[in-house]
């Protein structure tokens, strides 16, 4: 199943510290989250690996899911004991050997002005094969992007380093606009002008050999597998500059592009607003790194294992 098709409805969902039949896993029409967008959420990928299945940077998915609540006092009323071995659970009870695994807790039905008050914090775990995001040939043959007119919300207006759900709308925004348009995916700048990120990918910039990545004070969420390719990129001897300012201008001329996400994984960008980015293909620097994140998170490697969590 790609991020377009339909979702199946199959095998269980988490809610509440239940397992639920995938088509009973719902909620009321005056549940908060839907009205306000009061929710936080994750996108966690687990990878059928020669070891079994493995969960990739759960404990940094799990972080940010809690912390992700705090500037809305949204608590996420179970530990992490309990989020792992419901995350497990619906791996195993699915047999799903390869997933994307999507966390959610949100303010769910009690009252609704937009103070929450008493609202219950609702929190499930539901898990469905996903393939590459962007679709399988992106990765090998690159993704053309336009500069999104929509420009991302300022962190001084909202908070942009928490996964909320009501954020998406920006995202949605852009993405469309640039699927209106004939591109597959969008770069959208922050309020200043200067590169943020894309809708659901941190965007990376390769040029004269070092590589460059815009700040987390540019609007950006702090990314797992941002973090991940700065890591892999460092082992590999590379210069990262990882708290720059990038202006729209330098993206037309940079040697490389790619986007990383947990479901874009290492994207190849080869065209914005329809000029070529160096070769116009996926770059060397994208493509080493590339292989060094499926290396690893494929377990063709033993080098890093502690980003894993093994489910037997
Ligand atoms: N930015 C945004 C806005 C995102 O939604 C995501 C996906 N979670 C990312 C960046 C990439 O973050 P991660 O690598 O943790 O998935």
């Amino acid at each position: 199943m790609s991020a377009f098709e339909e979702m199946e409805e199959d095998g269980v969902i988490w809610q509440n510290g239940e397992f639920v039949d995938w088509e009973n896993a719902t909620t009321h029409v005056l549940t908060h989250g839907l009205h306000y967008g009061t929710g936080v959420f994750e996108g966690v990928r687990a990878y059928d690996t020669e070891r079994g299945t493995a969960i990739f940077r759960w404990d940094d998915h799990l972080d940010r899911f809690y912390q992700s609540g705090k500037p809305y006092d949204l608590e996420i009323p179970f530990d992490r004991e309990t989020l792992t071995d419901a995350t497990v659970g619906v791996l195993r009870r699915n047999e799903l050997e390869s997933a994307y695994i999507r966390p959610i807790a949100f303010y769910g039905y009690h009252q609704l002005g937009v103070s929450p008050g008493e609202c219950p914090v609702d929190v499930a775990i539901a898990a469905w094969p996903w393939g590459a995001y962007l679709g399988e040939e992106a990765l090998e043959e690159g993704i053309d992007v336009m500069i999104s007119s929509w420009r991302k919300h300022a962190s001084s207006q909202i908070p942009t380093n928490a996964k909320t759900t009501g954020l998406y709308v920006n995202s949605l925004l852009a993405g469309e606009e640039a699927r209106r348009n004939g591109y597959a995916e969008a770069i959208v700048l922050n309020k200043e002008g200067n590169v943020a990120e894309g809708p659901g990918e941190n965007l990376f910039m390769v040029r004269d050999g070092e590589i460059f990545t815009p700040g987390l004070s540019e609007s950006i969420l702090d990314g797992i597998t941002r973090d991940t390719v700065i890591t892999l990129a460092e082992e590999r001897g590379y210069t990262v500059h990882d708290n720059v300012t990038i202006s729209r201008g330098e993206l037309n001329t940079a040697d490389e592009l790619f986007f990383t996400g947990s479901a874009a994984e290492v994207t190849p960008i080869r065209k914005v607003d329809n000029v070529v980015i160096g070769e116009g293909t996926r770059g060397p620097v994208t493509e080493e790194l590339q292989s060094a994140f499926f290396e690893v998170v494929e377990r063709r490697t033993d080098d890093h294992d502690e980003w894993f969590d093994y489910v037997a």
